[in-house]
C-alpha cells in the first residue's frame, strides 16, 4: 500500500544566536510529522520560497497538505487596518502559504489547516478575521490556554453533516492557543464546530472530500488521543484515496 505524501506548509523562526542572528529558520512543530507518521502518511517540510514555478512542483509532489499554526496573520491580507491587539507577522510568510492554499484548494488534494492554518484558508478564500476574540465576542471564553497544550480548555460542539462529526462526535473537547477568529467565513466553505462562546472552532469546505480547518492544535493531542488521532487518520486515509 502507497503511502500518500503530505506536505507539512513552512514557517519561518528568527534566529537568535549570536553568529547567525536575524536570520530565518525553516521551522515547524515536529508533532505535526509524528503525527502524520502515526497516521501512516509520509511527512515532508515545504520550505518558504518565492518562486512561483517552484511552489507549483512542491504542490505537485505532495498527495495533501497541512497548513500549521503560527504567527497572526497581517490583516492588510484581507483588506483591513491593524487594531491594538493585532499580533506579529510576517509578510513572505504570509504571502507564500497564502499562495500556496489558493493554489491548493482548487485541486481535489486533501487538506488540513490548524489553527493560524484554518484561518489561512478562510483569508484564502476571501474570508476575514477579528483581530482579537474580543472584537467579535462578547463574552469570550479562554481561548489562549495557560497550561500546556497537551492539556485540554473548552468543549466544542460540532454540526451534523460535517466530516468532524464522523471523527469526533457531536461534542468534544479540545485545546485552545489562539486569540484571533473567524469572522467572515471564506468561499465554500461552512462552520462545522463552534466553542459555547460562538468561536468558530471548525470549517469544511463544501463539495471536497477533505477541507477541513479546526482552531485548536489536534497535533498537540493526538499523540495521547486516539480519537483525536483520528482527524489525521481520516486527512491521511483520503490522501490515500485519491492518488
Ligand atoms: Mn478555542
Amino acid at each position: 500500500m502507497k503511502k500518500p505524501v503530505i506536505g507539512i506548509v513552512g514557517s519561518f523562526l528568527t534566529d537568535k544566536r549570536d553568529k547567525f542572528i536575524g536570520v530565518s529558520l525553516d521551522y515547524n512543530n515536529n508533532n505535526y510529522s509524528k503525527c502524520i507518521v502515526k497516521a501512516l502518511g509520509i511527512p515532508i517540510y515545504l520550505p518558504v520560497i518565492k518562486d512561483l514555478s517552484i511552489i507549483d512542483d512542491q504542490l505537485n509532489i505532495c498527495d495533501g497538505l497541512l497548513f500549521p499554526g503560527g504567527y497572526d496573520i497581517n490583516p492588510i491580507c484581507y483588506n483591513q487596518s491593524p487594531l491594538p491587539l493585532q499580533g506579529e507577522s510576517n509578510s513572505l510568510v504570509d504571502w507564500y502559504q497564502i499562495t500556496l492554499a489558493k493554489k491548493s484548494l482548487k485541486t481535489n488534494k486533501p487538506i488540513l489547516g490548524i489553527c493560524r492554518g484554518m484561518q489561512l484558508l478562510n483569508v484564502a478564500s476571501s474570508g476575514t478575521l477579528f483581530q482579537d476574540i474580543c472584537y467579535g465576542i462578547q463574552s469570550p471564553l479562554q481561548h489562549n490556554q495557560n497550561s500546556y497544550l497537551g492539556e485540554k480548555c473548552h468543549p466544542i460542539c460540532i454540526y451534523d453533516d460535517s466530516i468532524l462529526k464522523n471523527t469526533l462526535g457531536n461534542h468534544y473537547v479540545v485545546n485552545s492557543g489562539h486569540h484571533q477568529c473567524l469572522d467572515k467565513i471564506g468561499d465554500n466553505f461552512k462552520v462545522t464546530a463552534v466553542a459555547p462562546d460562538g468561536v468558530i472552532e471548525s470549517i469544511e469546505m463544501i463539495n471536497k472530500d477533505f477541507v477541513i480547518g479546526v482552531q485548536w492544535h489536534p497535533e498537540m493531542l493526538s499523540l495521547n488521543d486516539d480519537i483525536m488521532l483520528g482527524l489525521f487518520k481520516k486527512f491521511i486515509d483520503t490522501s490515500r484515496i485519491l492518488i
